[in-house]
């Protein structure tokens, strides 16, 4: 990884960046009396004002529940829901709108997944295999099907960078394996996996595959299509959008074969005591009233996005992640967890032998918002022998500055310590 060694170096790829901090109202305030400095995007990303206003102009003058009404309300309701269906289809390129399925966030998506894709293909003695470095959001609801349905979870290892070993996967899938899944982004280590390779490669064994895109789906242009995923897996709070509002993406066929994971409204076509019909792609999937005003913001946070401009601002987080890795390590005993060629704008590190809350507590008081802990990567911190890190995930609107402070602040927790 090319690192920034001197200050010249620093560049915003032509963003205006104080001119985007105001478009987010938080992060115009001071806590303990200092600025804030929000490091903590990959837990959530702050929300510009465009998607605050999406959701209160919705409240305020088109709230009526979707799909059931024919008054008009109720069908501009409607629209604006589908139109946010049509906005997340043409982010992440999926061939069309039935292949994307409102959901409340990535948790909710995956285990969608592993209930009806599990119910449907997982039999037996089948195996699942899941990667060491997955959020637990990812591995529990795979142990829990194969709990129910007495199949077998594998583990597909990471190395001590950080990097799966995927050259591993050609002896981990046998002919019970049933479903891959791994993480586009390490939310723990900041890797970013060659998920298209690994998609390649279980492809040639027939192994579907679900990508946790949490954090992928923030860092650069996802392409479903491209990579050929089966299922994606997306956050809508973790870019910029409300929460309670997630998507799956799934390959059509695939989820027309797989039976539905929970029942009510709207995901039927008509019902009896005798059978009930399940409605058609997407809405099978979505039953009950859904989160159509989080859709809606969701959708106005991706156009903000888009806006900004996807690629600019990952370059510039990229610019941003250089700069805090050279100068962390610049700290003698600083020590980063996570040290992959391919990285996100997450750095996870620890201090000599601070505890990690610690460190986090006293930034804090500094008005620096970092996350400690296992950050729901419980295998990962065990895999390190280590009780939790620090973790700063980087957005497009933090600072250089910021990023100096944070430095800054390390430094005089180390002498605290002594
Ligand atoms: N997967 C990864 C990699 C994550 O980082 C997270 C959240 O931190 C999740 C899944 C779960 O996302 P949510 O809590 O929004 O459902």
């Amino acid at each position: 990884m090319p690192l920034i060694t001197n200050n010249e170096q620093r560049t915003t790829n032509n963003l205006d960046i104080t001119r985007i901090r105001q478009d987010f109202p938080i992060l115009n305030q001071t806590l303990y009396g200092k600025p804030l400095a929000y490091f903590d995007n990959g837990a959530t990303t702050q929300k510009p004002q465009v998607v605050l206003d999406t959701i209160t102009h919705f409240y305020n003058s088109i709230n009526a529940n979707i799909h059931r009404g024919v008054h008009k309300l109720s069908e501009e309701s409607t629209k604006a829901y589908e139109e946010a269906r049509e906005t997340v289809r043409s982010f992440i390129n999926a061939k069309n709108t039935n292949e994307v399925i409102f959901t409340s966030g990535a948790t909710a998506s995956i285990n969608m997944v592993a209930f009806s894709f599990g119910e449907t293909f997982v039999h037996e003695g089948d195996e699942v295999i899941v990667s060491e470095m997955e959020h637990h959001s990812n591995i529990v609801p795979w142990q829990m099907l194969c709990e129910r349905k007495k199949a077998k979870l594998i583990v597909l290892p990471f190395d001590d960078n950080g990097e799966l070993i995927i050259d591993k996967l050609d002896e981990l899938i046998t002919s019970k394996t049933r479903i891959l899944a791994v993480t586009h982004v390490s939310n723990s280590l900041g890797t970013v996996n060659p998920i298209k390779e690994i998609i390649k490669r279980a492809h040639k064994y027939n192994v579907p595959v679900l990508i946790d895109g949490a954090q992928g789906v923030k860092h650069g242009i996802v392409d479903v299509q491209d990579l050929d995923a089966d299922f994606y897996a997306i956050a809508g709070h973790k870019i910029y959008g409300p929460t309670g509002i997630g998507v799956l993406y799934g390959k059509e066929k695939l989820l027309n074969a797989m039976v539905p994971w929970q029942g009510g409204g709207d995901m039927i076509s008509t019902v009896s005591f005798e059978k009930t019909v399940y409605n058609e792609l997407p809405f099978k999937f979505e039953a009950g009233t859904a989160n159509y005003i989080g859709a809606a913001g969701l959708s106005s946070a991706i156009k903000y996005y888009k806006s900004v401009g996807i690629e600019a601002a990952t370059a510039y987080e990229m610019e941003l992640l250089n700069y805090a890795t050279s100068k962390l390590l610049s700290i003698d005993g600083l020590r980063i967890i996570g040290n992959a060629q391919h990285k996100a704008p997450i750095v996870s590190f620890l201090v000599d032998n601070i505890h990690p809350y610690d460190t986090g507590m006293i930034l804090d008081k500094m008005g620096i918002a970092v996350r400690t802990g296992n950050h729901c990567t419980q295998p990962v911190i065990d895999h390190f022998g280590i009780d939790g890190t620090v973790r700063a995930s980087l957005a497009f609107y933090n600072t250089f500055e910021e990023i100096d402070r944070l430095i800054d602040g390390v430094k005089k927790i180390k002498e605290m310590f002594g």
